[in-house]
């Protein structure tokens, strides 16, 4: 059966995926694939801005980022639990979209949303395919899942060049208003805009330096990369 979706991006919060990997979200419709995101929690909790207000932005920013989807559950915000009712509710968005490839937060993390998105997320692509499981649907299984390392401290095992789509990944940012405003409330928590923009060109050169592009957004995946041919192996080593 084929999938609504070729690429589903899973994060906590919204925005998270604008944060770390909404460029390869842009690299991989510019190459035809269709992509989506799940945002599993809807901003509640969040210092600034309402749920509502954040919704009408992530339409915006998924607009910008060329989405064919997105969605979010209603998870609670701060508190994101691991449990079987929040793997069945993930399980049946990925039975319903279908995506080859998941795209999930990396599993360590200080914010415990995070960490908690990328255990509920491996496990519901899990759950998504289990003939047995009470759910509607047929059984899916997403073939990959990467995990989206911005946010971690770790080496990824590989980048993906975003050079050309650096700037609309930046605008895509820029959709959450409410976040990235140069407001009073929350100033100690929240970037103002004009640092926004030198964080994510800094973020996305450095990694794109251990690879040997301008731009690109880290990924780890636990499966050892497997080499076809030698000689077209990307990235120079000396
Ligand atoms: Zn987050």
């Amino acid at each position: 059966m084929p999938g609504l979706l070729d690429v589903l991006a899973i994060a906590a919060h919204r925005d998270d995926v604008e944060q770390t990997c909404g460029g390869t979200l842009l690299v991989q419709q510019s190459l035809g694939w269709k992509t989506g995101i799940l945002d599993l929690t809807r901003g509640e909790s969040g210092t600034r801005g309402t749920a509502a207000e954040r919704e009408a932005e992530a339409n915006a920013a998924a607009a910008i980022l060329k989405t064919t989807h997105r969605e979010a559950l209603n998870l609670p915000d701060g508190s994101l639990q691991n449990n079987l009712e929040n793997r069945l509710s993930v399980a049946a968005v990925l039975r319903r979209l279908r995506p080859r490839v998941v795209i999930l937060p990396y599993w360590t993390g200080r914010h415990p949303d995070h960490y908690t998105a990328s255990t509920l997320g491996y496990e519901a692509c899990f759950a998504a395919g289990l003939a047995k499981l009470d759910l509607p649907g047929a059984p899916h299984r997403p073939y990959k899942i990467l995990y989206a390392s911005l946010y971690a401290d770790v080496r990824p095992t590989f980048v993906v060049d975003i050079t050309p789509h650096i700037e609309t990944r930046l605008q895509a940012l820029l959709a959450y208003r409410s976040q990235y405003g140069n407001q009073s409330q929350g100033a100690g928590l929240f970037v103002p805009e004009e640092d926004i923009r030198e964080r994510t060109f800094a973020s996305a050169r450095h990694y794109g330096m251990l690879a040997g592009v301008r731009y690109a957004e880290p990924f780890v995946q636990k499966e050892v990369a497997l080499a076809e041919d030698l000689m077209l192996l990307p990235a120079a080593s000396i």
